[in-house]
């Protein structure tokens, strides 16, 4: 990475007015302490308070340093980031929570992190992590299930406090899916990442915007964005089931030459197993479908088939 990067900061808005202007203030400071060019890019994320006229009197305040984007409704937060994204100019791009959960002051050691070293991504571990018992739970799960599925072990997945290197974020942008969960979407693309320790507050404004559903949504599009084996599981489930079928229908035939014609209540299990053995097979044809829809899922989504890190070397070649 060349020395000096720019910097962007992206940051999602979503009913924050409280907190704003901490957080601009902060921001600011933590951004010009880095002696590089930077920008600070609020997306307003739809919504219902104050938050966009004060997202646009900063732009004003700040020429050159806050730029907003505003969007027309609530999208949700991965939804708010891409947009950032899309707007942000840097060589290094950050993000994090506008609701101070997330320290700005932490922006010039992810900074420096990613820089020094020609990382593509620079997590944040939250420690220690101040939220509920009972926000933490489904947190837990979540990067239980998606080290299980990426086999990328970063240890937390739901901090937002993050930097990527503008190759990364470009291809991100790249993708056309409409539910991402960018920290999992980043590392598809990564070639080196790291992770570092940076602090966590507790929520001084408003409430988290993650209700349960949103939490179970979010577990999906971070599920379904990585893999279809949840498809590939009728399948199995299938296969088993008419394999349980079969061998009960053996049982029962081998049984019945021993025991004799009364065994088995009188041909009711034998019901039993051929029914087994047809729900198997049903399962069998489902997963098969799925198979199908895997693959039209993931032609659909479009995602950039590779990323090239790099190419050396000239061609003497014309091009044809
Ligand atoms: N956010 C957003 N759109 C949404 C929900 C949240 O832009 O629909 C923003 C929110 O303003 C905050 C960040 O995403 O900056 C994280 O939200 P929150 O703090 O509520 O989540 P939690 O800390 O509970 O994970
Ligand atoms: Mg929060």
């Amino acid at each position: 990475m060349k020395t000096n990067p720019t910097a962007s900061v992206v940051i999602p808005v979503f009913n924050e007015q409280e907190n704003l202007p901490e957080l601009l203030e902060r921001s600011l400071k933590a951004c010009r302490s880095l002696n590089a060019p930077f920008e600070i890019v609020l997306v307003d994320d739809g919504s219902r308070d104050r938050s966009p006229e004060m997202l646009r009197e900063a732009a004003e305040k700040y020429p050159g340093e806050i730029i907003a984007v505003l969007l027309n409704r609530n999208y949700g937060q991965h939804a708010a980031v891409m947009a950032g994204f899309a707007h942000a100019k840097g060589d290094v791009i950050i993000s994090l929570d506008a609701d101070l959960q997330n320290p700005p002051e932490e922006i010039p050691n992810l900074y420096r992190k990613l820089a020094s070293a020609d990382l593509d991504v620079v997590a944040g571990i939250r420690v220690p992590r101040e939220d509920s018992f009972l926000r933490k739970i489904p947190s837990w799960m979540v990067n239980r299930i998606t080290q299980k599925v990426t086999g990328v072990q970063m240890h937390d997945y739901g901090c937002m406090l993050r930097a990527y290197s503008a190759r990364v974020v470009r291809a991100m942008l790249q993708c056309t899916e409409q539910s991402t969960f960018i920290p999992v979407l980043a590392n598809s693309f990564a070639k080196h990442t790291a992770e570092i320790e940076v602090k966590h507050a507790a929520r001084s404004h408003g409430t988290s915007k993650y209700g349960i559903f949103k939490l179970i949504n979010l577990q999906f599009d971070l599920l379904t964005s990585m893999t279809t084996f949840p498809l590939r599981l009728l399948s199995y489930l299938g296969a088993v089931i008419a394999f349980f079928g079969l061998a009960l229908g053996l049982l029962i035939l081998v049984e019945r030459f021993i025991q004799g014609p009364g065994w088995a209540a009188q041909g009711v299990f034998t019901l039993f197993a051929i029914l087994f053995i047809f729900i198997g097979a049903q399962f069998v044809g489902m997963g098969l479908m799925g198979e199908y829809i895997g693959r039209i899922y993931r032609d659909v989504r479009g995602r950039p088939r590779y990323l090239v890190h790099e190419v050396k070397g000239v061609s003497r070649l014309a091009a044809p």
